[in-house]
């Protein structure tokens, strides 16, 4: 976004982009609302779009398209093998990261499995700056585990520091002196997701290839949220401010053997793949393609949105199209603290996170704040935001809960899809539940899948408390939707 002065002096983020296709919104009454939630068994993930009016679940394929995108879907090339759009999105990604090898694949997660089933054996344990829901399910499922090396302030909801996604390279190195044979590699996160959409530096990541270098341990990028983290570098380290955010990618890129993105977030489209310039690594996991995704040259997605792909990520490569998400959670988490209403600082990528333990502190860990505060979003406004806390943690495996570190309610925001009006109805509704918090209890599993419970398990609240909410919003709010 533009640097652009307002007379009145507020501070508000400019679109420099124009809307040109719109899709009309839903939103039900606050009594629909109720049903809907317990219809949905009290997860926000099997909601329908239809009863939804503010989309927050998340920014994976949801992000909107440009007109050059959209234009460029048109003259996709479409055939089994040998697709000239295939060879135009590798020889894009290699100018991106400056890799020679592409290997593509579906999404995000697909290159997780991919690259646990070829590197991962039981009993490895995978250090990371933090985990994440998918690659996590991946390492664990093939019996080895993840260890977090997170510097520790990237744990404190609340703080000033600029990089809370850094690993901590002391805690790093010891852990590999301890563990060296169990290490198939160092697993770094961009835009580290769960902690709030939080960047490292470049200079950590230097750091945690050096380290690598030394040991002889491959490492591993998932650029998945890269886009945030590279204008957050831009932003922030000092070192990098004169470099072009083409520079910044080529030199991160340097850091690492592997680099996998989910598409769906990197390049506004649908798809992913793993990027490398060692052909040795990608003759390792290339077989992995056709078994699982797709022919070498699609692997599982379609070639207009590998067209569409192929400009997302050139555009990726434009201040003004990445500032727009971090402009907007930054206005949304600096309404939320005049206001008083706990978020995780400094604002991230990807969306702006509430901090449940403070927001419904009356709601213990074992009642799932985070979700039950992501039910109490939708009843006050029909906006769906995603549960990251206990719940999208899996159980021991004794069979105990497995506390989150935070309990978050993250109102995701989708690329270049929503207008200011409709964050500042969000950032409204937000702090009416605020001033009505004492109403909401908690939520206990009613169906509990063993793996990725937060995507389809069912809960219920415990007591009637959002019935109670509900009847607060119908007495403020009037006949208001
Ligand atoms: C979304 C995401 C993934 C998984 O990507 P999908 O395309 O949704 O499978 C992996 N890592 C990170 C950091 C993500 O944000």
């Amino acid at each position: 976004m533009a640097n652009v002065k307002f007379f009145s002096g507020e501070q508000i983020p400019l679109e420099m982009h124009k809307v040109r296709i719109v899709q009309k919104l839903n939103l039900p009454p606050v009594e629909e609302r109720l049903k809907c939630i317990a219809e949905a068994g009290n997860n926000t993930f099997l909601l329908k779009n239809k009863d939804v009016y503010m989309d927050m679940l998340t920014d994976s394929g949801v992000n909107a398209m440009s007109d050059r995108q959209q234009a460029a879907m048109l003259v996709a090339d479409d055939s089994y093998a040998g697709s000239a759009t295939f060879t135009k999105l590798e020889n894009k990604v290699g100018e991106i990261f400056g890799t020679k090898y592409f290997l593509p694949a579906h999404q995000g997660r697909a290159c997780e499995n991919i690259i646990a089933m070829t590197f991962v054996k039981e009993g490895n344990v995978i250090p990371m700056n933090f985990h994440f829901t998918t690659p996590k399910a991946h390492i664990t499922r093939l019996g080895a585990r993840v260890e977090e090396l997170l510097v520790d302030e990237g744990l404190k909801v609340t703080s000033d520091c600029l990089f809370k996604g850094n690993m901590d390279l002391n805690k790093l190195e010891k852990f590999i002196v301890e563990n060296r044979e169990k290490i198939p590699f160092i697993r770094m996160e961009a835009g580290t997701n769960l902690i709030g959409g939080q960047p490292f530096e470049l200079s950590n990541a230097r750091g945690v290839s050096a380290i690598a270098k030394k040991y002889g341990i491959m490492t591993v990028l998932d650029a998945s949220l890269w886009q945030d983290n590279l204008y957050f570098i831009k932003q922030r380290e000092a070192a990098c401010k004169d470099m072009s955010l083409r520079e910044i990618t080529l030199e991160l890129a340097k850091c690492f053997d592997i680099i996998y993105f989910s598409g769906r977030k990197l390049g506004f489209a649908r798809g992913g793949g793993i990027a490398t310039n060692s052909k040795e690594l990608c003759e390792k996991m290339k077989e992995l393609v056709p078994l699982f995704e797709g022919f070498l040259t699609y692997g599982g997605m379609s070639v207009r949105e590998m067209e569409a792909m192929v400009v997302g990520l050139d555009e990726t490569m434009d201040e003004d199209v990445i500032s727009q998400g971090p402009q907007f959670i930054k206005y949304m988490t600096d309404e939320f603290l005049k206001a008083g209403v706990p978020v995780v600082t400094p604002a991230g990528g990807l969306g702006c996170h509430l901090d449940a333990t403070r927001f419904i502190p009356q709601v213990p860990q074992t009642q799932y704040p985070a979700g039950s505060l992501a039910c109490a979003a939708y009843i006050a406004g029909g906006i769906r935001g995603m549960e990251r806390g206990t719940i999208s943690e899996e159980r021991e495996p004794d069979g105990s809960e497995r506390m989150a570190a935070v309990e978050l309610l993250r109102l995701a925001v989708p690329r270049r899809v929503y207008t200011l009006s409709q964050i500042k109805y969000v950032i409204d509704r937000i702090i009416w539940l605020y001033e009505n918090r004492n109403l909401v209890g908690g939520l206990k599993f009613v169906e509990e899948p063993k793996v990725l419970r937060f995507f389809f398990g069912r809960l219920e609240p415990i007591g009637d408390w959002q019935q109670k909410l509900a009847e607060k919003f119908r007495a403020d709010f009037g006949d208001s939707l």
